[in-house]
């Protein structure tokens, strides 16, 4: 059986890191705060607000909540952010995504401070991404990074294969693991010979969405496998991978609940405190 990549464990140890550099810099008469905006009443999209609320609490960062009713105009909602920017308490920024239909994404995100764009989506923040000199690593990419060091897991030389192209997860992820030197392989839709790609994977990272997804024919013995994917199946939330199977092949597996999705969180509350320091000089 593969050794489980607990990803409560990795966040937590990240977030007593958080809560001791909150703690200096309160002793320094420096407060941290995050600002989360929820447009509308998107039932997970509150869950993941609360979430991020409770560790926001837990580690002495200050929360900010802003609640938009669904038909608040894109307009609006700049407008708050253009608040948010030239507020000295509120370090970083945070727009849940996905946005109602009738507001553009890009335009919202493009009106983030990139010195507040703490899940580091904005476009600046992105291209120093690709050139390899960041001040914020998106959130979900950087957690897996963060299991992977924290678990002494190699990078450097491995045959990496990513399922997943998206600009939250997969380009990120992909990007991240070239930094480290990873040899890296980006399937989407269209790949074909699917599997004959994944098989080749050391590190294989399955950002796709699709319960059942990545079985064990698709993975070389003795692989890490780091599961993204957050999908429910008769209530019951799962991740891309078939966990039974695979686990029988893999060496290591981050688990759905308890893999990526804690680091995420954990990533978001480290770029807060990274904006409040560079935002007073520190
Ligand atoms: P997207 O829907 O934006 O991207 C999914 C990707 O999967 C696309 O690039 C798509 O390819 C690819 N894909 C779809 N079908 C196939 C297929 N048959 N073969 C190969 N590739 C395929 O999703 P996200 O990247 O935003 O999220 C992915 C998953 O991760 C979701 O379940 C999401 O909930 C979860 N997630 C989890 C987080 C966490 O903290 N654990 C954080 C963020 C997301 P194409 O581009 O060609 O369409």
């Amino acid at each position: 059986m593969s050794r489980i990549l607990d990803g409560k464990e990795v966040s937590a140890s990240v977030k007593a890191k958080v809560a001791a550099e909150v703690e200096a810099l309160k002793n320094e008469g420096i407060g941290v705060g995050l600002a989360v905006i929820l447009v509308g009443d998107d039932p997970a999209s509150k869950i993941y607000v609360a979430n991020k609320k409770k560790a926001c609490e837990a580690t002495g960062i200050k929360s900010f909540e802003y609640i938009l009713d669904e038909n608040a105009t894109e307009a609006e909602l700049i407008s708050l952010i253009e608040t948010l920017n030239s507020e000295k308490s509120v370090n970083g920024i945070l727009c849940q995504l996905p946005l109602p239909g009738h507001i553009n994404e890009q335009a919202v995100i493009a009106a983030i401070s990139p010195n507040k764009d703490v899940d580091a989506f904005h476009i600046s923040n992105v291209g120093k991404i690709m050139i390899g000199n960041f001040d914020f690593l998106p959130c979900t990419p950087a957690g897996i990074i963060e299991i992977l060091d924290y678990y002494g897991i190699e990078i450097a030389g491995k045959n990496c294969v990513v399922i997943g192209r998206s600009n939250i997860v997969g380009k990120p992820m992909a990007m991240l693991l070239l930094h480290r030197s990873g040899t890296v392989t980006v399937c989407h839709s269209k790949t074909v010979n699917l599997k004959e790609i994944t098989r080749t994977a050391d590190i294989l990272v399955s950002a796709v969405g699709k319960a059942g997804f990545v079985t064990a024919d698709m993975v070389k013995p003795g692989a890490v496998v780091i599961d993204v994917g957050i999908n429910r199946e008769n209530g019951k939330l799962c991740g891309d991978v078939c966990f039974d199977e695979v686990s029988r092949v893999a060496d290591s597996i981050t688990p759905v609940p308890g893999g990526v999705g804690p680091m995420t969180i954990a990533m978001l509350l480290k770029n807060t405190v990274t904006a409040a320091k560079r935002q007073n000089g520190r």
